[in-house]
């Protein structure tokens, strides 16, 4: 700290006494003029916060409104407190506390299906038969021939051994679900043979050892990081072997000097050993997506006509609600149904009625792309996406203000959820960069889109804010949206 002259210390301390007692002066009225809690309820806006929250959050949000003034007050911001303003400021408070956090968003990540995000959009048929399962009694394990009791499989058990060609199938809470649970019951307290590079880490701390482990199955690694062959397999074999695992790799490539084990062999080796083999596709699919512009991904039935079970995601490729399906030999799913953990890993019947629904639109492939959104989506193309983009730019340049260039970009989509990691689809989309402003200036602009009541998320890139349209089907919405943008939180 500077030392000052003596004369100018005193100086500055007597102008310091004297603004403060001006400031006593103004700031004692306005605190005692301060309306009581009593006289902002006898408002009608008050009036309404006590109709929509309650009388409680009520008094509890205008005493909030109150103590924020007097501090206001005290600290010298001597604005008018009127009874009206007060309950402005009650119903804000009430009214943000109970915007939902789980809010809809246009995603415009560029991934269409993000797990951060929810993953897949549901289609209009699995949404409905989802609404009218949660308003009314359904017939969830409830035989309507028998008037006995049923089973909560029996609604897709049949669909999906038609679209897989598997015997028999079950469905539990996700695919990692359906790995646990498939792995407990054929590898609990015995050895669980799986390539070493197989042993994959997806997102959200799901890796392959600790699900084994925690399933109660042995881990035996076999093979090296880039090349197992059968022999590997063959030696590790054992009597107390529970399972040969085949985990598809879905989020990552190993290229070059590489080998692995065909499902196809490893049947062979596992039907040698009487030893089951389970296989893991992750996403999976139903259906040849090339015929949609896609890259092959294995198909579910390809994985059945070798594997005992094999695993896969309801919301990932497959366009569905979160679910994990196992599929394969009666005996095998049998057994799992026995397993007391498959009731603590069950769906409900909302989700039950939602998977139906979309299961039974894959028995007409050709209409697949308009009714399924995760398809529709993954097949539109760029010059679709880009006729949008040229639609949306002028309004979106008004909307960002003069501080920010905005411009079309040609961009690459992902799937993403692991499902073909290395496919890219062609995109459009707005990139949007500072002009004049701080370093902080993208940041804002992407946390005010964040802000907004149906928040915009994009993804930052080369010291861009980049929009891709691949999943805006609501274009009208996004402008109205966007319209909203708090420019003064760019500054
Ligand atoms: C995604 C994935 C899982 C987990 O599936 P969830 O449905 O997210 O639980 C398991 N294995 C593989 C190979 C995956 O890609």
């Amino acid at each position: 700290m500077a030392v000052l002259p003596a004369g100018t210390q005193r100086r500055c301390a007597a102008r310091r006494f004297c603004f403060e007692a001006v400031l006593e002066r103004r700031i004692e009225p306005g605190l005692r003029n301060l309306p009581s809690v009593d006289a902002v309820l006898k408002t009608n806006t008050a009036a309404m916060l006590v109709e929509r929250f309650g009388r409680n959050a009520a008094v509890s949000a205008i005493r909030t409104a109150l103590k924020d003034a007097r501090i206001a007050l005290k600290s010298g911001i001597l604005s008018a407190h009127t009874t009206e303003h007060l309950a402005q400021q009650a119903l804000a408070k009430l009214s943000e506390e109970d915007r939902s956090s789980l809010r809809t968003l246009f995603n415009l990540t560029g991934t269409v299906l993000h797990t951060n995000l929810g993953r897949a959009l549901l289609a209009e048929e699995a949404i409905t038969a989802a609404t009218e399962a949660m308003r009314n009694a359904v017939a969830l394990e409830f035989d309507l021939t028998s008037g006995k009791r049923g089973e909560r499989d029996d609604h897709v058990r049949s669909i999906l051994c038609d679209l897989t060609g598997a015997e028999d199938a079950t469905v539990v809470n996700n695919n990692a679900a359906a790995v646990l649970l498939a792995l407990n019951t054929l590898a609990g307290g015995r050895d669980a043979i799986v390539s070493r590079g197989e042993l994959i880490e997806i997102g959200g701390a799901f890796r392959m050892p600790d699900i084994m482990m925690r399933a109660g199955a042995r881990l035996v690694e076999v093979g090296t990081t880039n090349r197992t062959h059968a022999s590997d397999y063959e030696r590790a074999l054992k009597p107390e072997t529970g399972v040969i695992l085949k985990v598809h790799t879905s989020n990552y490539c190993i290229m070059g000097f590489t080998a692995e084990v065909s499902a196809g062999d490893l049947a062979a080796i596992a039907a040698d050993a009487n030893v089951p083999l389970m296989h893991d596709l992750g996403s999976g699919t139903l259906l040849d997506l090339t015929r949609f512009g896609l890259e092959k991904e294995p198909t579910v039935r390809d994985a059945v006509a070798h594997a005992g079970l094999v695993t896969f995601s309801g919301d990932k490729l497959l366009g569905g609600p979160q679910a994990g399906f196992i599929v394969g030999k009666r005996s095998l799913i049998q057994a799992i149904n026995r397993n007391p953990m498959k009731r603590a890993l069950r769906v409900d019947k909302i989700r039950l009625a939602a998977i139906e629904a979309t299961l039974k639109l894959y028995r007409n492939p050709e209409r697949l792309a308009e009714r399924l959104p995760t398809l529709k989506l993954l097949a539109r193309t760029q010059a679709d996406i880009r006729d949008q983009v040229e639609r949306i730019l002028a309004r979106t340049t008004d909307c960002v203000g003069a501080a920010f260039a905005v411009e079309i970009c040609d961009c690459q989509s992902q799937i993403g959820s692991g499902a073909l990691p290395l496919a890219t689809l062609p995109s459009a989309g707005i990139r949007i960069h500072v002009k004049h402003g701080g370093g902080q200036a993208l940041e804002k602009l992407a946390a005010a889109m964040r802000a907004l009541d149906r928040p915009i998320v994009g993804r930052i890139e080369d010291n861009s804010l980049i929009l891709d349209f691949r999943c805006l089907t609501d274009e009208a919405g996004f402008l109205s949206a966007l319209s909203l943008l708090d420019r003064s939180a760019l500054a």
